[in-house]
């Protein structure tokens, strides 16, 4: 039985932005206010390890309690944010309270747990990324290895602005960097070799064309990549026992999907993260 959590867990409820004039600006107009309005909150899905049978991080998803809408999926809103020049707030704001969360829950005793948050590409345009997240985490408290931030292959390709220069700032400092989705841009994996990322995030789209056989040619080929630079792997999108049992059997240990738990709120998520993932 699948959880189906991602399906009701928020409207979309302008899937074509392009087709819905009104409603995006609607959207835009809403979104200014939304930060001063305390409108926005960070749910949080699990990450486990098979081998080791516990939480070992979680992924900090943004929402947006909209009045009228409900809640508002990032899909929907995160785009305009960016067109409209607001991503760097938000993105402060979701780092603050991403580690502020952490903090907490380290406070009570989960001090091995791992706190993983997306960032977008026009952060890196941002002088100052690299000082804003060690200053982030060094307030908290918070050890530069329990912090990931996830960025995307697209990000890499791009480098106008240096993204790869302050990757590499932020590695040295400690800090977790995931390339999201792997494997779906359109990358010359030659990036790889200038960038000391330290995770590859499976992309879901190939979790779920894994067919019940214990072979995959992608997922061996993004383990293989991984191991050869000596990066971690974490498979998303797992929804049935069997896709986790087969990137087992691939060499990936670590995973989240829904299979697994859906994104939470901060208060069900704790009781998650204390718990034994379910059994593959
Ligand atoms: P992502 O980082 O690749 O996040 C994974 C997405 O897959 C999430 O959707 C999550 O709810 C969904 N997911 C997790 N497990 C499963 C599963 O088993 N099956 C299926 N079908 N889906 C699953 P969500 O929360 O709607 O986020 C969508 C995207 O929005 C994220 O993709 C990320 O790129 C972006 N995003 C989310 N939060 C933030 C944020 O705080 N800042 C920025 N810049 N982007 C964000
Ligand atoms: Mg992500
Ligand atoms: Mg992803
Ligand atoms: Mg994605």
């Amino acid at each position: 039985q699948v959880k189906r959590c991602g399906k009701n867990n928020f409207r979309f409820f302008a899937p074509e932005l392009n087709a819905h004039h009104q409603e995006r600006i609607e959207i835009e107009n809403d979104l200014r206010s939304a930060l001063d309005r305390n409108q926005f909150e960070l749910y949080y899905q699990p990450q486990i390890s098979l081998s080791r049978q516990r939480v070992v991080g979680v992924e900090a998803l943004l929402r947006w309690n909209h009045p009228d809408k409900g809640v508002v999926g990032p899909d929907t809103f995160i785009p305009v944010a960016e067109e409209v020049g607001m991503i760097g707030d938000i993105s402060r704001w979701v780092l603050e309270t991403a580690c502020q969360q952490l903090a907490d829950w380290r406070a009570a005793g989960f001090d091995e747990l791992k706190m993983s948050l997306n960032l977008a590409p026009h952060d890196f345009d941002r002088e100052n990324i690299v000082e804003m997240v060690t200053n982030c985490i060094g307030h908290y408290r918070i050890p530069a290895s329990k912090l990931e931030l996830e960025i995307t292959e697209s990000m890499m390709m791009q480098d106008t602005v240096g993204v790869a220069a302050k990757v590499r700032e932020l590695r040295q400092a400690g800090i977790g960097v995931a390339i999201d989705d792997f494997g779906t841009g359109y990358s010359a994996l030659a990036y790889l070799q200038k960038l000391p990322v330290s995770v590859l995030k499976i992309d879901r789209s190939f979790v779920r064309d894994l067919d019940g056989l214990m072979t995959n040619p992608i997922i061996s080929a993004i383990t293989g990549i991984a191991k050869g630079f000596g990066m971690q792997i974490i498979a998303e999108g797992v929804e049935h026992a069997q896709q986790a049992r087969t990137l087992r059997a691939l060499g990936c240990d670590v995973m989240q999907g829904f299979f697994f738990g859906c994104p939470l709120k901060a208060d069900e998520a704790l009781s998650l993260i204390g718990s034994t993932p379910r059994a593959v």
